[in-house]
């Protein structure tokens, strides 16, 4: 198997007079794990289905491998997909599940049942092979959904949130797995998810997307440390969020004037003196420490404790501020304290209310 390129050029979708896709260009490079990322409702769907060719795009250009496939059904296209509710034939054996697009093709029953046993074991399924689909476990059928997929030798597959149906362990232990197998066979993949945790831990780059647009193209940790709009630094991870207006800028950093004081951040959007804004800090980037650059005094409200992590939620101001600390046996349990950031650990933003809200 081999993995091959997809193209978009100006594609849009749009129902009636509502634009579910604006224009998009986006290139994705063949044998990448690609990740399209998105509250529900941005387009996320509407733009696999039509890399897929289940629907015909408003405008623009699909092209796969360097070839525009606009004019070819979904069944003629170098493409597989995996749907949410995974779609396997519960009366049919797994390999006969796994073999299905091979017995349409004409081929042969026991070069079928050879190809679906090689797939089985890529999933580590061997052993499997004769059992009905509902005798396996959620995170077993998703990888015979995966097998299956793969028979047909796709040079892309397109996985729509293959993984929401499964608890909070099993989707952990599937992202590695479906890594591994996108490593193992070369295929493309474009992986749909509103899980940012998803995204970021398996894909070489992340599109985030939000209402019809992509907003940012970028490996993980790009996105999540240098967003390029509000919405992208909001959407991906946490961010204690402090209004203000810009009073002084300079070598890429911006002060803030806030509510609980004048802080600096990294100015890399380039906006002016004088501009409202808003500072962002990640609550993992916020310390306990008065010696900070950037501080300001806070009263513990609330100590969650998240395994490997205590969540600690401060007031300050009248504002509520969120600090991630290891859960090393060092977090405070109450009282009046400072905490603090240092400058390159905040980012300065646009105000953007909606970006926030959604
Ligand atoms: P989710 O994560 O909830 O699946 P999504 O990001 O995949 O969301 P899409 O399914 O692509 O979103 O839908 C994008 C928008 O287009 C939604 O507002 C949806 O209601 C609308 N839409 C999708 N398909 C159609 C259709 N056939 N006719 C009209 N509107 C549609």
């Amino acid at each position: 198997m081999r993995g091959q390129s997809v193209e978009l050029t100006g594609v849009s979708m749009r129902f009636g007079d509502f634009t579910a896709v604006a224009e998009t260009d986006v290139t994705i490079r063949a044998g990448e794990f690609f990740s399209i990322l998105g509250p529900s409702g941005c387009g996320k769907t509407t733009l696999l289905r039509i890399v897929s060719g289940f629907l015909t795009p408003s405008g623009g250009r699909v092209a796969i491998g360097g070839e525009t496939v606009n004019h070819l059904s979904a069944n003629r296209r170098p493409t597989a997909m995996i749907f949410q509710n995974l779609a396997l034939f519960p009366l049919m054996k797994v390999w006969e599940n796994v073999a299905f697009g091979l017995e349409a093709r004409g081929v042969p029953k026991a070069v079928r049942r050879k190809r679906a046993d090689e797939l089985l074991e890529l999933v580590a399924l061997t052993g499997h092979a004769d059992k009905r689909p509902t005798e396996l476990s959620g995170g077993q059928r998703q990888r015979v959904a995966i097998a299956r997929a793969l028979a047909v030798e796709p040079a892309v597959l397109c996985l729509d949130e293959p993984l929401s149906a499964l608890d909070l362990k099993l989707r952990q232990h599937m992202r590695t797995e479906l890594k591994a197998i996108q490593r193992a066979t070369g295929v493309t993949f474009i992986y749909i998810t509103h899980d940012q945790g998803e995204a970021l831990a398996m894909s070489d780059r992340i599109a985030v997307m939000h209402a019809g647009r992509i907003e940012q193209v970028g490996p993980a940790d790009e996105v999540y440390d240098r967003p390029e709009t509000p919405f992208v630094a909001t959407f991906v991870g946490e961010q204690n969020v402090l209004s203000g207006r810009i009073t002084r800028v300079a070598d890429g950093m911006a002060a803030v004037a806030t509510p609980l004081g004048e802080f600096l951040g990294r100015n890399t959007l380039g906006l002016n003196e004088g501009d409202a804004a808003m500072l962002m800090v990640r609550p993992e980037r916020m310390v306990l420490d008065g010696e900070a650059r950037n501080s300001f005094g806070a009263t513990l409200e609330r100590r969650d404790l998240e395994g490997p992590f205590v969540q600690l939620v401060l007031s300050a101001g009248d504002q509520l501020v969120s600090v991630q600390m290891p859960n090393v046996g060092r977090a405070p349990m109450a009282g009046a304290m400072r905490i603090g950031f240092a400058p390159e650990d905040a980012i300065v933003m646009p105000p953007d209310a909606e970006a926030i809200a959604t």
